[in-house]
């Protein structure tokens, strides 16, 4: 399971972003989560992601309690939950190829060798062609750009999947086609997955159940509600 126990997180010494919010997700469930911008969605699904770490609050994976954040999460840990951004330019390197940028997760932890094998299942299932694997992002649309950034969330086969307004940017063939890429990869693995946005009518479509930001996190001491 990926659990969220009153999680509490922000930044530097503002007000924080998200009070005591709470979420389970078991093994091959969809959850969406949906609220307005601005709200507090992107901080929970880094601190889900193992990017931001809460100033209180408990997240557990699998039954292990995550005590460390970024590089201090242990790779095991940090592995088990692949994660998809709104906007692809700022999480890609602009200076890798596409094809380097999906391989990266794989030579960073010693699997290098997995490369050849795993690359072309994946670049084929999210429609990237060998001829745009080999530009580098500022050669490529935001929506190529976005499938090499879910690929290479997939590369290392996540038993969670954080996608945080994966398709706010994108038409809509285009986010048709990553949210099928997404299921096809949950249905084969069972793995979970968190959908953060703002758009009720596609999250009600994709996942299992959808969350209101207002039944996860405490909203009682929200100025705007005051
Ligand atoms: P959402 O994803 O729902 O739009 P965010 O989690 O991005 O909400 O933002 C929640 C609040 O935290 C906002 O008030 C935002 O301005 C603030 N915030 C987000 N990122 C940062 C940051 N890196 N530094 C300081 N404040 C931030």
């Amino acid at each position: 399971m990926l659990e969220l126990h009153s999680v509490t997180a922000g930044y530097d010494r503002t007000a924080p972003a998200v009070r005591d919010a709470s979420l389970t997700i078991v093994p091959g469930e969809a959850v969406g989560l949906l609220g307005p911008s601005g709200c507090g969605k992107s901080t929970l699904a880094k601190v889900a992601a193992l990017l931001h770490p809460p100033r209180s609050g408990r997240v557990v994976i699998d039954g292990e309690e995550v005590r460390g954040w970024r590089h201090r999460a242990p790779r095991e840990l940090r592995t088990a939950v692949g994660v998809v951004f709104q906007q692809p330019r700022l999480s890609a390197d602009p200076r890798l190829s596409l094809y380097d940028l999906i391989a990266e997760p794989l030579r960073a932890t010693g699997r290098r060798a997995e490369v050849v094998e795993r690359l072309p299942e994946l670049t084929a299932a999210v429609g990237l062609t060998d001829e745009l694997l080999r530009r580098r992002p500022h050669e490529v649309s935001d929506g190529q750009l976005q499938r090499a950034c879910l690929a290479r969330a997939l590369v290392l086969r996540p038993r969670w999947l954080v996608c945080d307004e994966m398709t706010a940017m994108l038409d809509a063939s285009t986010t048709a086609a990553l949210v099928a890429v997404v299921e096809a990869y949950r249905s084969e693995s069972g793995a979970g997955l968190l959908a953060v946005g703002h758009d009720g009518t596609l999250l009600e479509r994709w996942c299992d159940r959808t969350l209101r930001w207002d039944e996860v996190a405490d909203r009682t001491k929200d100025p705007a509600r005051t």
